[in-house]
């Protein structure tokens, strides 16, 4: 159907294209529901494919340690001015390859090996780049994490602030991968001021949330707001630290030359296009239909007699506990890969499973919300992983092959932003 679309690719390279327009298809006619995962708009593909690729520019705007920056530092300026006003910070640094190695970038800022670190744990909802074990941030640095509480799924603030107190962390992650409800950067603010530690708000997930209103700014409590720019916020895979002035210069050494080399000026263009789309009063119509339909198909799952994590949800994500279906996570979400719906299995809070193989399913609705589905589409979306996780487990291949085809079906009557009419 596409591969027309990458001419000189099909004749350079017809087996990768081949790839790349089956990939097309996939996201064309699959319902994709994986919360950290998004369509990026026709402009924003377009600047992040740009001969902007060909350019080395170490250091900052004006301050380059190549020359030949003309172009570039005017594109790196304007994805700055772009964050600044529309989170309303001090100081972006747009520069980070990834929300990974922002993170750890701000551990270079502030923090020495074997200092203490606080962040949510893994299996709670938090990332790994939190401190969690088996990353460098967790081995490099010693992390102590806290969790939600097991009666109401949600962040224990008293627990963290005992545990805050007790170990007086050199930083204090808020923010996580699995948490479907309003971050309190206040209560996390205060308990950082009784600690003595520095707080990031790690908003990948919700920073598009966030610029549309649809979520509170952590912007006027925290110390460093870390974020990837390619979920909720809808631009192409990248992210930014910002922060107030004071901690400006710590947090771009940090970044260059602590961690990384050149920056990826085609991604710099891409988050550019993407913060200008972020702006505009489409977008806060977005982000809040984002949360209209997360609480819709949430609504409607708790009907379908499905346990939430929390019990339902205040943003974009939804974490379903399978522990009464019978159904483990992993087979539930391979079983609706196969129905066409995309998810991924996930761990749940206390989960008596192993990760590799968890209880819990994680979804989210800012693809479907990017295609123009809205509130009335939840019901039927409910219906088909109801009866997929039913199928899944009977082994019922028929039924799976027939949610398939209703879905392609549906998804061909509401074009993806930056793919092909399938
Ligand atoms: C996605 C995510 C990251 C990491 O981003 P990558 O781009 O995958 O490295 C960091 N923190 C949180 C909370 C995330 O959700």
């Amino acid at each position: 159907m596409s591969a027309s679309r990458h001419p000189a690719l099909l004749s350079t390279d017809p087996e990768l294209a081949s790839f790349v327009a089956a990939e097309e298809v996939l996201q064309a006619q699959t319902l994709r529901l994986i919360p950290s995962e998004n369509y990026v708009s026709a402009a924003v593909l377009e600047a992040s494919g740009t001969v902007l690729q060909n350019k080395y520019s170490e250091g900052y705007p004006g301050r380059r340690y190549y020359e030949g920056q003309q172009n570039i530092d005017r594109v790196e300026a304007l994805a700055i001015e772009r964050a600044k006003g529309l989170f309303g910070v001090d100081h972006a640094n747009v520069q980070p390859y990834s929300g990974s190695p922002a993170n750890l970038a701000v551990y270079l800022a502030f923090a020495k090996p074997g200092d203490t670190v606080m962040g949510m744990a893994l299996p709670m909802g938090g990332h790994l780049t939190h401190g969690w074990g088996v990353s460098a941030t967790g081995s490099w640095f010693r992390g102590v994490q806290y969790g939600v509480r097991a009666d109401t799924g949600l962040i224990d603030y008293d627990a963290v602030r005992d545990l805050a107190l007790a170990e007086r962390p050199k930083l204090i992650f808020c923010g996580g991968t699995a948490l479907p409800r309003t971050i309190d950067f206040a209560a996390f603010a205060e308990i950082a001021r009784e600690a003595g530690s520095i707080l990031v708000a790690d908003v990948a997930h919700i920073a598009g949330l966030i610029a549309g209103g649809a979520h509170p700014s952590p912007v006027d409590h925290v110390d460093v707001v870390s974020t990837t720019t390619h979920k909720t916020l809808r631009g192409p895979r990248g992210a930014m630290l910002m922060c107030r002035e004071e901690h400006a210069k710590a947090i771009d050494k940090a970044v260059f030359p602590g961690l990384q080399g050149g920056p990826h000026n085609q991604t710099t263009a891409g988050i550019a296009v993407a913060l200008h789309e972020a702006a505009q009063p489409s977008f806060t119509a977005y982000a809040h239909q984002v949360v209209a339909n997360a609480k819709a198909l949430a609504a409607a799952l708790l009907q379908k007699g499905f346990d939430l994590v929390s019990g339902g949800t205040d943003n974009h994500l939804i974490l379903i506990d399978l522990t009464g279906k019978d159904v483990p996570g992993k087979i539930a979400a391979k079983a609706l890969d196969r129905a066409g719906i995309v998810v991924n299995y996930n761990t749940v809070p206390f989960d008596p499973r192993k990760p590799f193989d968890p209880s819990g399913v994680r979804i989210g609705t800012p693809s479907l919300t990017s295609r123009g589905l809205s509130t009335e589409h939840m019901p039927l979306v409910a219906d088909w992983i109801s009866r997929a996780v039913d199928a899944a487990a009977k082994g019922d291949e028929q039924a799976l092959a027939a949610i398939r085809a209703e879905v392609t079906d549906l998804m061909a009557a509401f074009p993806a932003p930056g793919l092909p009419l399938s």
